[in-house]
């Protein structure tokens, strides 16, 4: 099964790719992962996406398609994979289509996770992740059992420097200017499915499951 997570910062992504992951048994791809992964390992790459990452920007299309696209021709992404966080302009969509064509493959379903501005920003804001395991928290709504230590590993947590307000407020134009029209794109292809995020967790997880099927 060949899946994208689409949808706003803060949407829950990450959090039912972990789900989505475990039952369907497909490779999680995300390129903000990727990014901050080379941001801590202080790679060129990593300099390179920093600067924009930090101020919300999206970085810029050819390197993100070309991080994405060496990633899906690994060995584990043969029988399929959930990208997450990419596509994130039609451009990239468009380039990712013509990757996939060339390999004689195709995105079987596109899940749209919506969720209303204003929660999308407090839920941002408030977020929380550890350092050792990437584990998710939030301030208010999920925290952890002792402050800023992780329940999973003990790990200390910390706020991504994209989570300041600032750079949340702008994540979100960027996403309502640059991403949101993906949403006619594939609605066009024929492929989307709509699931209302601003659900519990494990209410959003049904609604994929019954896009996707057992
Ligand atoms: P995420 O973890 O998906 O929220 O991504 C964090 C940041 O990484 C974004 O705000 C962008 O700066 C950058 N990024 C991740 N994926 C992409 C993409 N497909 N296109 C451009 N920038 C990206």
């Amino acid at each position: 099964m060949n899946l994208i997570l689409l949808g706003p910062p803060g949407a829950g992504k990450g959090t039912q790719a972990v789900k989505i992951v475990e039952k369907y048994a497909v490779p999680h791809i995300s390129t903000g992962d990727i990014f901050r992964k080379n941001i801590k390992e202080g790679t060129e790459l990593g300099k390179k996406a920093q600067e924009y990452m930090n101020k919300g920007q999206l970085v810029p299309d050819d390197l993100v398609i070309e991080i994405a696209t060496s990633r899906l021709l690994e060995e584990d992404c043969k029988a399929g994979f959930l990208l997450d966080g990419f596509p994130r302009t039609v451009y990239q969509a468009e380039k990712l289509d013509e990757f996939l064509s060339a390999n004689g493959k195709k995105i079987d379903c596109v899940l749209d996770i919506a969720v209303d501005k204003d929660e999308l920003k407090e839920r941002l804001i408030g977020r929380r992740v550890c350092k050792s395991c990437g584990a998710g928290y939030h301030v208010k709504n999920m925290p952890p059992a002792k402050e800023g230590i992780c329940d999973v590993c003990g790990g200390e947590l910390y706020q991504r420097a994209d989570d300041t307000e600032e750079t949340v407020v702008n994540r979100i134009s960027v996403y309502e200017a640059e991403t949101m029209p993906l949403v006619d794109y594939y609605e066009k292809a024929g492929n989307i499915a709509h699931i209302d995020g601003a659900k519990d967790l494990d209410t959003v997880f049904a609604g994929i499951v019954s896009a996707l099927g057992e």
